[in-house]
């Protein structure tokens, strides 16, 4: 176990800041492969296809599940959503830690199939600071903000599933308590009684 890498799973509401985090925590850590997912959802502004999402089409996402690529997918606000396996056992085999960020559904998977992932739930200070975050990001119509508060709604009752919460209230906080996190996973027993055997 000491020689493979960690799995750490992210999931939060959308809207709650979970890129802004990401990007600290990949900048700090650069070592931390980052899951890109395939999605059949469009482009928003700004993203990039490859770096963000690679986006695929709804025939390709279909292609590809029947070829059993995805370790997991799911289905999210009416568009398919999947992390590819080998990417992730490629790099774990490698010793580096991969974070994937994926909803409840597909973490529910992960967890299922890879009980030794971390799981990380990252919620905001409050719901009603949820709403606000998600008008104030001007990227989705009312329609979507209301379709996406509903989702974060069921979500929040599968988060007691997750090992671990952090609060997004500043982002310099949120970061500073998923290293903690992975800070102490490291120091797990089982990822060091090594240094003690045969003593
Ligand atoms: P968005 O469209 O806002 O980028 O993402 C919508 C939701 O899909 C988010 O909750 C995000 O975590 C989730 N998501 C992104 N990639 C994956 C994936 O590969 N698998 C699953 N199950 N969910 C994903």
């Amino acid at each position: 176990m000491n020689q493979k890498g960690t799995l750490i799973v992210l999931s939060g509401f959308s809207g709650v800041g979970k890129n802004t985090v990401i990007t600290q925590v990949l900048a700090q850590r650069p070592d931390i492969h980052y899951s890109v997912s395939f999605t059949t959802r469009a482009p928003r502004e700004g993203e990039v296809d490859g770096v963000n999402y690679n986006f695929v089409t709804r025939e390709d996402f279909q292609a590809r599940i029947a070829r059993g690529e995805f370790l997991e997918y799911a289905e999210y606000n009416g568009n398919f959503y999947g992390t590819s396996m080998k990417v992730i056992r490629d790099n774990l085999d490698r010793g580096t830690d991969v974070l994937l960020e994926i909803e409840v559904k597909g973490a529910a998977a992960v967890m299922a199939k890879m009980p030794e992932a971390v799981s990380v739930f990252l919620v905001p200070p409050s719901f009603d600071e949820l709403s606000k975050r998600l008008h104030a990001r001007g990227t989705d119509d009312e329609e979507t903000i209301q379709k996406r508060l509903a989702i974060a709604r069921q979500e929040a009752k599968e988060v007691k599933n997750y090992e671990y919460i952090v609060v997004n209230d500043t982002v310099d906080h949120a970061v500073q308590e998923f290293f903690s996190i992975l800070t102490a996973e490291g120091c797990r027993k089982e990822r060091r009684i090594h240094l003690v055997e045969g003593v």
